[in-house]
């Protein structure tokens, strides 16, 4: 199976391709197939704006497409950053901006009050207008100091205590076997094979 990956996030294009190279499905990158406009991310639930970008960009190049819409959430901020984790810092995808109001943020909290979880909805549409999601989630602490230079985003300061390290200092294959995406992924396979697709 060949798939359109609506993302041009260098480190989501890794992860995913590795995930489904090992179900023999073709990743490829939108920025591979087409030069269109991302699309604006209007929605408040990760859900919404995974769906919102599978169904522009299925419409757009006519091939099954698959997306995911992902983040970092403080639990002790409520929802935040959630789905506004890319553009945190207010310019979408600098990274270290994102990470460093993040440090600044929670400089008040301590223990138990830096847990934190990452989310991660993906969704799979066809032209022909069926769609599925699948959800993942990856349980830690977000620490004021940064280790490791795997990943990408908010790993190096997103704390494993099971694995005692970083996002950042795990492989990738130890990441997607733990991480949202990586359990999104699964999940996703799962519903598709259900599907008998
Ligand atoms: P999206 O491209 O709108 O889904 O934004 C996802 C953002 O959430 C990324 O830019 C990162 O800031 C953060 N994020 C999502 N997944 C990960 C991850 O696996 N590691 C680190 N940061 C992540």
């Amino acid at each position: 199976m060949k798939v359109v990956l609506a993302t041009r996030n260098q480190g989501k294009i890794r992860e995913f391709q590795k995930h489904f190279s090992e179900i023999g499905w073709e990743v490829i990158p939108i920025a591979d197939i087409a030069d269109i406009p991302e699309p604006e991310e209007t929605g408040t639930t990760f859900r919404e704006n995974a769906l919102q970008k599978a169904r522009y960009y299925a419409e757009a190049v006519n091939l099954p497409v698959l997306s995911d819409d992902s983040g970092i959430i403080a639990d002790v901020l409520g929802n935040e950053p959630g789905v506004y984790s890319a553009r945190y810092a207010g310019v979408h995808g600098n990274d270290e901006a994102n990470n460093q109001k993040l440090v600044e943020v929670l400089r008040p909290y301590r223990g138990e009050a830096r847990r934190g979880h990452y989310m991660c909805v993906i969704a799979v549409v066809w032209p022909d207008g069926r769609e599925i999601t699948a959800e993942g989630r990856c349980n830690g602490i977000i620490r004021d100091f940064y280790k490791g230079t795997g990943g990408f985003g908010y790993d190096p300061l997103f704390y494993l205590p099971e694995f005692g390290k970083t996002m950042a200092e795990l492989s990738m294959e130890e990441k997607n076997k733990i991480s949202h995406r990586g359990k999104a992924v699964d999940a996703m396979l799962k519903k598709l094979k259900e599907a008998g697709i």
